[in-house]
């Protein structure tokens, strides 16, 4: 049988359902078995084709919603405008979004209520021109395996290149997130931007600032926590792009070589432990990121005549306020840095029972992890970084013998009767 030529057969592509979860599979084949088409699509597809082995899998069905959420039991309808179906299997989700017509345009005019059904869920034809890049809107169907094509994502995949789909000024316009993917993905997978998706960012990078600050937060998270943060730093800063996500911190750079140095180590260090397979937390980047600008703010509080400690506190909520115009941090990712950023205060102090309180502090790793890399940018840091190196893992006698001795009293000289 010949097939269209958007049709690849299981033969001719290399994409095996070794490589696609237990749980993406059963969702695939509970809904092909209950009739609907059913593909895996999006960053699963296309990181199998390159080799990769994805964690995360993105599947699209001609199932409404509701009729997902009849097949799943474990499974909610999350979203308004275009809702999608988040299917839980302990801590692993699989999302399943319905087929989407691609004129986003329909879904902003109509207002909210009145959206009919027609106008957002399309075939998969229009689900693939609505997707961003080429490479991202392959589709592997569970029925027959074969992959379809519909963009030229194979081409431009064999090329090693993104590519957008439709007239790339239009798509970034439509969403500017797409020209932080575009870099995020490039970097990550080793692949060249094609040059008119590349040309217009330089000139679009300001409709960044109309990007809600929470969606901003989860894109900061897939670009600096992903295992390429480094890489994906300098390709935003090349790109002119960092300023418009950390504005202050990027104006800094440009005077304190040490704090960009200070900032490459971190990332250095994140995408090690990443490699590693070790925990990152997001608010440790931002409490880098942050490090310079809270020092300014707080001197320059200072020179008002406030006292260094009372700038420096009262100077963690203006940064951080301040930043969250751009990135929303959420709460308890900003009292995180706040704590990170207090305990720089109180590592070098190391007397008597403050040293204990430190250490059981909960914070007390990352602040000491921050210190370190602020020492090795800063050589007059390293003695106080060396000491808390050994004395934590050090036996109660030893970290007895490194703490200042205890200095005897004087007996109270008894005043003189005055006779
Ligand atoms: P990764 O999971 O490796 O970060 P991904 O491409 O899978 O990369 P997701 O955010 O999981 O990224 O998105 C899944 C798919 O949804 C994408 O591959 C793409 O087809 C589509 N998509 C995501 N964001 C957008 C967007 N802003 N505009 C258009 N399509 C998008
Ligand atoms: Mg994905």
């Amino acid at each position: 049988m010949t097939q269209p030529n958007h049709i690849i057969t299981r033969d001719n592509h290399t994409v095996s359902r070794k490589e696609i979860s237990d749980n993406a599979l059963k969702v695939l084949y509970r809904l092909s078995k209950a009739g609907y088409e059913a593909f895996l699509v999006g960053g699963g597809v296309r990181d199998i084709l390159l080799g990769l082995h994805p964690k995360d899998f993105d599947i699209a069905t001609n199932a409404t919603p509701e009729q997902i959420r009849k097949l799943f039991r474990n499974s909610r309808i999350i979203g308004r405008r275009f809702k999608l179906v988040h299917i839980l299997f302990g801590r692993d989700m699989i999302e399943v979004a319905t087929f989407r017509a691609h004129c986003d345009q329909n879904i902003e005019q109509a207002s909210e209520g009145m959206i009919i059904r027609d106008n957002v869920y399309g075939d998969i034809e229009e689900d693939a021109e609505r997707r961003d890049f080429t490479v991202n809107a392959l589709y592997y169907n569970i029925k027959d395996f074969s992959v379809h094509d519909y963009c030229g994502g194979l081409t431009d995949l064999r090329k090693r290149q993104l590519r957008m789909i439709g007239d790339a000024e239009t798509r970034y316009r439509e969403d500017p997130v797409r020209m932080l993917r575009a870099i995020r993905l490039a970097t990550k997978l080793d692949l060249t931007i094609e040059p008119n998706t590349l040309d217009p960012i330089a000139k679009l990078a300001p409709l960044l600032e109309q990007v809600p600050a929470a969606r901003l937060w989860e894109e900061y998270r897939k670009m600096f926590l992903s295992g390429k943060g480094l890489a994906t730093f300098k390709a935003l800063q090349q790109h002119e792009l960092l300023q418009k996500l950390f504005p202050v911190t990027e104006h800094l750079l440009h005077e304190h070589p040490d704090f960009e140095a200070f900032i490459e180590s971190a990332l250095i260090n994140t995408d090690k432990r990443l490699a590693e397979d070790k925990t990152v937390n997001p608010a440790f980047l931002i409490a880098v990121m942050l490090w310079q600008p809270l020092l300014e703010q707080a001197h320059r509080m200072e020179t008002k005549g406030v006292n260094f400690n009372d700038a420096f506190f009262k100077s963690m909520g203006k940064v951080l306020g301040k930043q969250s115009q751009h990135i929303a941090i959420p709460r308890r990712y900003g009292l995180i840095i706040r704590d990170i950023w207090a305990l720089q205060l109180r590592l070098p102090q190391r007397r008597g029972k403050k040293v204990w309180s430190i250490l059981e502090h909960p914070r007390f790793r990352a602040a000491y992890d921050f210190l370190v890399l602020r020492a090795e940018a800063d050589p007059s840091l390293r003695e106080v970084a060396d000491w808390w190196t050994k004395f934590q893992d050090a036996d109660k006698d030893t970290q007895r013998s490194m703490l200042p001795k205890r200095k005897r009293r004087q007996p109270k000289r008894r005043k003189k009767p005055k006779n």
